[in-house]
């Protein structure tokens, strides 16, 4: 089998009924391309949201409309070619990161999104991903993170939390009530929530674990667009909290880490959990609302909130973080287009391990500068470690680096009454 055979045949199994709805259903009125910050920011045709998908449209056609089947029987249809696939490689990495804002502006419900994430597996089976992208997924499988993090390094940093903190911080705890998984960016670079999370939950009274099987949250597969994939590293999930007996796994300050285990993950292993999934902020606004999570003092500083896409505008998060925010913020200001409606960062959905998008995503932070300027903040909370890492570098590339840029639960934790917390 030809390549582009192979992606012809994987198209077809990625075809199913909502996607063939979709194709037939656009109305072609482009509205999807003015919620695309790759287009609003370049005027790129190619950059369209549904445009993206023109090959995948292509076999849409010939092979379950009746016109494109008979044009293709008396040989008037042209295939898909392996240099199209190509071609399209740039246009469904590059520059797309899974924000689903173009599904949200799309007047007939096409949840342009949806098909992206359809086409990747094509694109995966025939062979066509970028090269940081694989490099992280053969990462993820054979040493269990995209980043190469090990437990040695989870380890190191849990010794780093206890010395900082005075006590332990709890492993493999059967039994306990949460346990919180983590993502590369977490251990590898923001190690404050590490403390961060152990202080809040002792605050709290509540019992928590880390697993020594099951600790890294970020999924590759959800990314490059590899469902076996994604169900491999969601599986090592699933066994790690069910070996423990915990009731809730906690998804990290990551949002497709969030997206993988709490929305697609039953469906891609094929069965439900036996605990719940909640996002940190979710669990962070429950004990706030219970009482357990006090804060004292208020920050001056000038902020606002960074909605992660998979966080806010496809995981229904929005409400939460900003009553968290307002727990200790004296000035927070939003910006114009926030909550279900912000911005994406221009660093999800790979495009951030992906080294040829570089110059465009930091090119496309020139709408995140246009929502910035607006409101001159001093600060940007955010709960997506990728968004940080993406906002440091767009921020960094327009000379705007005087913004400091952190993650809400670090920061939270700085206002923390743990005054009278329980004992151990
Ligand atoms: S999901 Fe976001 S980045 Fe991708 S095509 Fe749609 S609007 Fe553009
Ligand atoms: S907004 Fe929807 S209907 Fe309009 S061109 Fe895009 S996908 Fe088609």
């Amino acid at each position: 089998m030809t390549t582009a055979q192979r992606a012809i045949t994987a198209m077809v199994e990625q075809i199913d009924g909502p996607v063939a709805s979709y194709f037939s259903s656009c109305v072609h009125c482009g509205m999807c391309a003015d919620a695309c910050l790759f287009y609003t920011e370049t005027q790129d045709p190619r950059f369209t949201p549904i445009y993206k998908l023109l090959p995948m449209r292509k076999v849409w056609q010939q092979e379950f409309t009746f016109w494109g089947r008979l044009m293709k029987s008396i040989g008037l249809a042209k295939s898909v070619t392996d240099e199209e696939m190509a071609e399209w490689e740039e246009l469904v990495y590059d520059t797309c990161t899974l924000c689903g804002k173009c599904s949200l502006a799309c007047p007939v419900g096409n949840d342009i999104t949806y098909m992206i994430r359809k086409f990747r597996e094509a694109m995966v089976a025939s062979g066509h991903a970028p090269q940081g992208l694989k490099e992280a997924m053969k990462r993820a499988i054979e040493i269990g993170s995209p980043m190469g993090i090990t437990l040695t390094t989870l380890q190191a940093q849990i010794k780093h939390a206890e010395e900082e903190l005075g006590y332990k911080v709890p492993i493999d705890e059967e039994g306990a009530e949460y346990m919180m998984v983590l993502s590369s960016a977490e251990i590898a670079q923001f190690q404050e929530i590490i403390p961060a999370v152990a202080r809040i939950f002792k605050a709290a009274n509540v019992s928590w674990t880390l697993c020594s099987t099951a600790f890294e949250g970020t999924n590759t597969g959800i990314q490059i667009g590899s469902s076996d994939l994604a169900a491999e590293l969601i599986e090592r999930i699933v066994a790690g909290a069910e070996q423990l007996k915990v009731k809730t796994v906690i998804s990290p300050e990551c949002g497709h880490a969030y997206i993988a285990l709490r929305w697609e993950g039953p469906n891609l292993i094929g069965r439900p959990y036996k605990f719940k999934v909640q996002h940190i902020l979710e669990i962070l606004e429950e004990l706030r609302k219970q009482g357990k999570l006090k804060t004292k003092g208020k920050d001056e500083t000038r902020l606002t909130y960074h909605d992660p896409c998979q966080i806010a505008r496809r995981g229904g998060i929005v409400e939460q973080p900003r009553n968290l925010i307002n727990q200790f913020a004296a000035n927070f200001v939003e910006m114009k287009e926030h909550g279900e409606y912000n911005w994406c960062c221009g660093g999800g959905g790979g495009v951030a391990a992906n080294e040829r998008a570089e110059e465009r995503r930091l090119d496309v932070f020139s709408k995140k500068k246009q929502q910035l300027d607006e409101i001159k903040v001093e600060r940007i909370v955010t709960a997506c470690s990728n968004c940080r890492n993406m906002l440091e570098d767009g921020l960094d590339h327009y000379n705007m680096s005087d913004i400091e840029v952190v993650g809400l639960t670090e920061t939270l934790v700085q206002f923390l009454d743990d005054t009278n917390q329980a004992n151990d």
